[in-house]
């Protein structure tokens, strides 16, 4: 389906459903948050009963987005999640494309398998025949951009509001690194520049994002970089890991390592940046590339994982040794990639 041909259609297809869930994937981020408000006020716009629910907490970062009292964080209160998901006659996957991602919700997902389902979303090896609609676009920024065009087809003049704007700022800013990778075009420039507002301050919100660490979450920042990071320039590469109890020592709060990963790529000549976390009972891994380096393949070949060319994650379930021991090994068959 066009992102055409989704735009044209959303308003007669949504106009039949009632009571309408939005999901969003497993330790949510700005665009998971972002997009899945921003769409959720533009339902209820249309005077559709909705609803957000993500599998388990925000990071702090977050906290101060317009509308997150309204979402429900699934681990905390599975049994009204569940009441949403069996009310739904709709059930909207927001920034992910495939239930696996949606962590202690999946398992709820599956019970109401004939309910139908919409997908917007910018990430690749999308199956679509789970969907009765979809705007699935990879190369866009964000899913937040996508929402954005959605709403602009619509009338920015009708349907934007500050919250609106916020949120959506919100998302795409964070997907790319605050406008500095993951655009593909000019346009994600223009609809930014259309959502800025005498009331929609972005240098505000990029503060209350960025300018708003913890003393210990940038201690835990230096100690990566300083402590436990590795070079290994024969491969253009750059690994920090991180165990429980290096995190135990800094009182690790959700999302504090958020963007720790970055960092290695200001490097001259680092082409892949990993971050390997020690977390309950699996090992997280994030990559991130520069150029076309796909860390996506990577992830996906070895890391049970995926996502974008120049961002991606897995999981392992081992011990942190054998994870970087795993990820040294596979390096080699990258080596000629790395070295283009
Ligand atoms: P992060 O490193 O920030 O956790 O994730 C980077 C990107 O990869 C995000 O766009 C995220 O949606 C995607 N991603 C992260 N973990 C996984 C995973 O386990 N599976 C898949 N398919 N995508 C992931
Ligand atoms: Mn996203």
């Amino acid at each position: 389906m066009s992102k055409q041909l989704f735009f044209n259609n959303f308003r007669n297809f949504i106009s039949q459903y009632k009571r309408v869930v939005i999901v969003s994937h497993v330790n949510p981020d700005g665009d998971a948050i972002g997009s899945s408000l921003a769409f959720y006020y533009f339902l209820l716009k249309f005077g559709i009963d909705a609803k957000v629910i993500i599998p388990n907490d925000f990071p702090s970062f977050l906290a101060w987005m317009p509308g997150v009292e309204n979402i429900l964080t699934y681990d905390k209160n599975p049994e009204k999640g569940l009441e949403y998901l069996n009310n739904a006659d709709l059930i909207c996957y927001l920034d992910f494309n495939h239930p696996s991602r949606t962590g202690l919700v999946h398992n709820d997902l599956c019970h109401c398998k004939k309910t139908p389902r919409l997908l917007i979303d910018h990430h690749r090896d999308t199956d679509y025949s789970q969907f009765a609609m979809y705007l699935s676009e990879a190369e866009t920024s964000s899913t937040s951009e996508l929402v954005a065009e959605l709403i602009q087809y619509h009338g920015f003049e009708k349907y934007l509001d500050d919250k609106i704007a916020t949120c959506l700022l919100v998302g795409i800013m964070t997907d790319t690194g605050s406008f500095a990778h993951s655009i593909y075009h000019p346009e994600t420039f223009e609809i930014c520049g259309k959502m800025i507002s005498p009331t929609v301050d972005y240098q505000l919100i990029h503060s209350k994002i960025y300018n708003t660490f913890s003393e210990n979450r940038l201690r835990l920042l230096g100690y990566c970089i300083s402590n436990r990071m590795t070079t290994l320039n024969e491969y253009h590469t750059a690994y920090i890991y991180l165990t429980k109890s290096d995190l135990e020592t800094y009182n690790y709060q959700v999302g504090d390592t958020e963007g720790v990963v970055n960092f290695p790529l200001m490097i001259e000549n680092i082409k892949m940046a990993v971050l390997i976390t020690e977390r309950q009972g699996v090992i997280r891994f994030s990559f991130r590339s520069k150029g076309d380096f796909s860390v996506h393949e990577l992830a996906k070949a070895h890391f049970n994982g995926g996502g974008h060319t120049n961002a991606a994650g897995g999981t392992l379930e081992c011990g942190i040794e054998q994870a970087i021991e795993k990820f040294l090994d596979v390096l080699p068959q990258y080596k000629s990639l790395l070295n283009q």
